[in-house]
């Protein structure tokens, strides 16, 4: 009898199975905790980034009540470089949930994995494969690639979501369901790459419909995304003649919230006027303006930051606003300092 596709692909899986920091040892079943947690990391991350903070994150937090018990704060700074901070709050929020309306056991239906916040449907459905060997399906970006080149899917993302959607739901097997979902997403990062498939060692390739016909590369098609704006601001690095850096809090919510920062002008669209820009410095200062800046892409806009650096003096100190702080600089990396600060701070010490 022919294998189906599900066969093929465990068949292939249990020869080719990637060895993950997070991923149990053949035959065994990842608790939900790890599952959980390794999935939020590695969203919009690479598996080569996430492994030194999956290690780290487990070393000091083991279980979910563990990371309930942390300061915000904590959690924070430990995710720094990472990006995307939201996902650390919701990772927080996710775990005291978990610990206080959960007794500290992930649930296992889908609609109270949803309901915990940064459970989305991709990861609710990955906790339900992996850890409980349910037989949910699980859509990721790798998983979206490979389903749309086996049914050449030629509807550009996202209207073709439900289309992948549900041909993957149809394929998902009832028996060994989590190594499955493994499995589809081994294939996407190995074999079924964005870049050069290499259908010739693919075991689902006798059925792709987008190998038959040449279009493999091409899949899935996108529609064109609106240009992302950019922004642009001034970034102020006062520094102690010890060489400890001013830091200020941002505001809990919104765009890299409760993150700790370099002080700035607002960062705006349009052209950036340096003399408006250095009315928002935090103290009057003899305000060096350095050669070139830095760049960083948020989800929704480029930032553009021009850098400057001054000398604090005693005599000005008294004016700085409330929670802000002096921090050595070999004590930067204990602060929840998002990726784009850190690169002001290098920019402004090698300058
Ligand atoms: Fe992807 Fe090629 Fe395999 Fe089709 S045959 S699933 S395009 S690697």
């Amino acid at each position: 009898m022919a294998m189906t596709h599900a066969a093929r692909l465990l068949d292939w899986y249990d020869r080719h199975r990637r060895t993950l920091p997070w991923r149990a040892p053949r035959g065994a079943t990842s608790a939900p905790y790890i599952v959980w947690l390794s999935e939020i990391m590695l969203q919009q991350t690479t598996v080569a980034t996430v492994g030194d903070y999956f290690h780290r994150f487990v070393k000091r937090w083991p279980t979910v009540e563990a990371l309930a018990d942390a300061p915000l704060d904590q959690v924070l700074s430990a995710w720094a470089g990472l990006g995307y901070y939201a996902r650390a709050r919701n990772l927080h929020a996710c775990a005291r949930t978990v610990a206080a309306e959960h007794g500290g056991r992930f649930p296992d239906d889908e609609a109270p994995l949803r309901a915990l916040p940064g459970v989305g449907p991709y990861t609710a459905a990955a906790i339900r494969a992996i850890a409980f060997d349910q037989p949910a399906s699980a859509v990721d970006g790798n998983v979206e690639r490979v389903i749309a080149r086996l049914y050449a899917i030629e509807t550009p993302l996202p209207d073709a979501k439900p289309e992948i959607q549900a041909r993957a739901a149809k394929l998902v097997p009832e028996k060994r369901a989590g190594d499955y979902a493994q499995a589809m997403m081994d294939l996407g990062a190995t074999v079924c790459t964005p870049k050069s498939p290499r259908c010739i060692i693919c075991p689902l390739m006798e059925g792709c419909r987008a190998r038959k016909l040449g279009i493999a590369e091409e899949l899935p098609r996108r529609a064109r995304k609106a240009d992302k704006p950019t922004r642009r601001g001034l970034a102020f690095v006062l520094a102690r003649k010890d060489g400890a850096i001013l830091l200020r809090k941002r505001p809990a919510k919104g765009l890299l919230g409760g993150m700790d920062e370099v002080p700035s002008s607002p960062w705006r669209e349009g052209k950036l006027s340096i003399a408006e820009a250095l009315k928002h410095a935090p103290v009057p200062a003899n305000w060096k303006v350095l050669e070139g800046g830095v760049r960083h892409t948020f989800t929704h806009f480029h930032l553009e930051l021009a850098v400057a650096r001054a000398t604090a003096t005693t005599a000005r100190l008294a004016r700085l606003s409330p929670g802000s702080a002096w921090v050595e600089i070999d004590r930067l990396t204990e602060r929840a300092l998002p990726t784009v600060m850190r690169k002001v701070i290098a920019h402004a010490v090698k300058s």
